[in-house]
């Protein structure tokens, strides 16, 4: 019964540092997602405002395409001046050149707005842009370490999780269950040591019957508490 005492304490403290180094690795990853999300929303907004400057560009384009072709009313107007005979036609013509220089100088406008917009949203772009350079400046030495902590983490899990595999292997099945039964129930502490009639798993006082059977040592004793299972440590019994 010693023997198995001692190797269900030799696998707890195992499992104990497995489970503290699992919480480690979670909380790196959960950094690195914090970290990602940061970065994602500078680069969401630089997306979005480079789609809004797209936008822009492709209506600055279309209204610069209908300045040529009034252009080119204009200048096809004024060359028919000459051949005018009548002035009725006269007066029509200039009038149709006056209203084409008309929608000329709106278009003019309208092109001078943009160009507006779109220096002020590509200033916004920029500034956006600064900042995730320096934000992905800043991070970066910080990422390489949670890539690498990560690693190291991954390492001893592998490694841990074969070596406990292997010393569970050694309990008799029932034992085995038991034992991860209460792992998984019991906050990952099936375990604990018993001292001056406590048991230090839950704190509450145990039985003093139970308590005095612990030093015979014949069989497994749980705590009729939190099922835990009980050990004395001979140096802190005395
Ligand atoms: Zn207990």
């Amino acid at each position: 019964m010693q023997e198995k005492l001692e190797l269900l304490r030799d696998l707890q403290e195992m499992d104990t540092d497995l489970i503290r180094k699992r919480g480690e690795k979670e909380a790196l990853e959960a950094e690195q997602s914090t970290i990602t999300a940061d970065l994602d929303k500078v680069q969401e907004m630089i997306d979005s405002l480079e789609a809004e400057i797209g936008g822009l560009e492709d209506q600055r384009k279309d209204l610069s395409q209908d300045l040529l072709v009034e252009e080119g009313n204009i200048k096809r107007a004024e060359e028919r001046l000459p051949t005018i005979k009548t002035q009725k036609e006269y007066v029509a013509l200039l009038k149709e050149v006056d209203s084409a220089k008309k929608m000329n100088k709106d278009i003019q406008e309208s092109i001078g707005r943009l160009d507006e917009k779109i220096e002020a949203l590509t200033g916004d772009r920029d500034e956006k842009a600064g900042e995730l350079e320096e934000l992905n400046g800043s991070v970066e030495g910080r990422q390489g370490e949670i890539k690498s902590s990560i690693e190291a983490c991954d390492k001893v899990l592998t490694e841990g999780d074969d070596k406990r595999d292997a010393l569970l292997e050694q309990l008799p099945k029932q034992l085995r269950k038991r034992y991860e039964m209460l792992l998984d129930r019991r906050a990952g502490i099936a375990i604990v040591e018993a001292r001056q009639g406590i048991c230090l798993g839950c704190n509450m006082n145990l039985p003093p019957q139970l308590y005095n059977r612990l030093f015979t040592l014949d069989e497994i004793q749980t705590c009729p508490h939190c099922n835990r299972m009980l050990y004395l440590d001979p140096a802190t019994t005395a």
